[in-house]
């Protein structure tokens, strides 16, 4: 059986799907294919929690993207019947003066951006739980804050289907099927050719392998993530009295109390290099990393390094050698594209992402300048 449409989207992800939804306001017929349900526990996207921030240090393009992608989520939130985007602020615990932190800050003032510079016992008033000896002073920027992962996903696939987009589940695409004037075709694993005149690669980790033949530079890191249940003082850890936090310094960054009573930390720094990731794995948490979370813990918020109640879960980040994205055609296929290679910070700009990929798509140019993102700089 074949199934034609002007645009098919491989990857229910957030960012084939928000492609998806920008190319249907383009007017295109657009099918989403996705080898599992849409969202995915298994999925970049398909967890409960990821961090908005404006703040990237001495690179500031991310902060302009991070600034173009604000009203983009704002625009969802009002679409959505939950909150997306929940912006009580993001606060930076800097190690020393002249670090990341302090790029951070001047980008955010150099751009009019709110933010707060805090000291230890400023820090400590407003947040007691943290140990003011652990830093040397934070910034705070009240517009970052914490967006709802598998919730997003959910919602711009309901607002997208809204506009017409088709999306199904169960759908593992095995083949690209060519043909002179670029790619007629993707074949599922039951044999189905879904034909379109334009196609979008959008598959998380998976990419390397759904583009083999292509040999993407995407080298798949395992990442463990622990949700913990504070054993005091719970009512402080809420999102409006606890706000999102990193310390870059030792990599780890952590979200106020989510909907079951559970706090996620989690170490931004690589973790080991997969070949193939074990889906199985899912819920593992290894003795080394729940030891460094209290280590941490014990450090910088001491009353959550005693935790008791706890569980892990792993994700994947698709890691390019460069931590820049892939946001480009396919070589020597006029109609096929790819977005891929989110390096574990894609989430906040997948909004973006998604329209920049659907106008480069439908009008061969996009307004946000992709030169960064080339399949040529590698
Ligand atoms: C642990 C962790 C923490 C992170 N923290 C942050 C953060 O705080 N802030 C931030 O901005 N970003 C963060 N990220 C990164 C961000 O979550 C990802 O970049 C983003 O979710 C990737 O979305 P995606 O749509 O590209 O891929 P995915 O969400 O992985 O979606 C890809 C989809 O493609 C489907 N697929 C794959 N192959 C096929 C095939 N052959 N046929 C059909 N379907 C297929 C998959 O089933 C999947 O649903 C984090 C990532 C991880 C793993």
């Amino acid at each position: 059986m074949t199934v034609k449409n002007s645009a098919v989207v491989v990857g229910g992800g957030i960012v084939g799907l928000q492609a998806a939804w920008h190319l249907a306001r383009l007017g295109q017929s657009v099918t989403v294919l996705d080898q599992f349900d849409v969202p995915n526990q298994w999925a970049g996207s398909g967890d409960h929690l990821r961090v908005f921030r404006l703040t990237y240090g001495k690179d500031a393009f991310y902060t302009e993207m991070a600034l173009r992608a604000l009203p983009l989520w704002l625009e969802l939130n009002a679409a959505a019947e939950q909150p997306l985007l929940q912006q009580h602020g993001v606060l930076e615990l800097a190690a020393k003066e002249g670090g990341p932190e302090a790029h951070s800050l001047a980008a955010l003032k150099a751009r009019r951006v709110a933010f707060e510079r805090l000291d230890p016992a400023k820090v400590r008033r407003l947040y007691p739980m943290y140990n003011p000896r652990a830093f040397r002073w934070a910034l705070f920027h009240p517009d970052g804050g914490l967006l709802w992962a598998s919730r997003a996903v959910a919602a711009t696939a309901s607002i997208a289907q809204r506009k017409g987009v088709r999306v199904r589940s169960h759908v593992k695409v095995t083949q690209l099927l060519k043909d002179k004037s670029g790619l007629r075709a993707v074949k599922d694993a039951s044999g189905r050719v879904w034909e379109a005149e334009r196609f979008l690669f959008a598959g998380g980790f998976w990419t390397g392998e759904l583009l083999k033949g292509f040999g993407l530079p995407i080298r798949v890191t395992k990442q463990e993530q622990l949700f913990l249940r504070p054993l005091l003082n719970r009512g402080r850890y809420r999102p409006e009295h606890f706000p999102v936090f990193s310390s870059l310094s030792q990599g780890f960054y952590g979200f106020p109390l989510h909907i079951h009573g559970f706090i996620k930390i989690a170490d931004h720094r690589k973790g080991p290099r997969v070949l193939k990731p074990d889906l199985d794995s899912l819920r593992d948490l290894s003795p080394k990393f729940e030891k460094s979370c209290r280590r941490f813990l014990k450090r910088v918020i001491p009353e959550l390094a005693a935790f008791s109640e706890f569980e892990g879960h792993v994700g994947w980040y698709d890691n390019t050698p460069d931590g820049d994205f892939i946001l480009d055609k396919l070589p020597g296929l006029a109609n096929a594209y790819v977005a891929a290679g989110f390096s574990g910070h894609g989430f906040k700009f997948a909004p973006l992402m998604g329209k920049s990929m659907a106008e480069l798509m439908v009008g061969g140019r996009c307004e946000l300048n992709l030169h960064r993102f080339r399949l040529s700089r590698f």
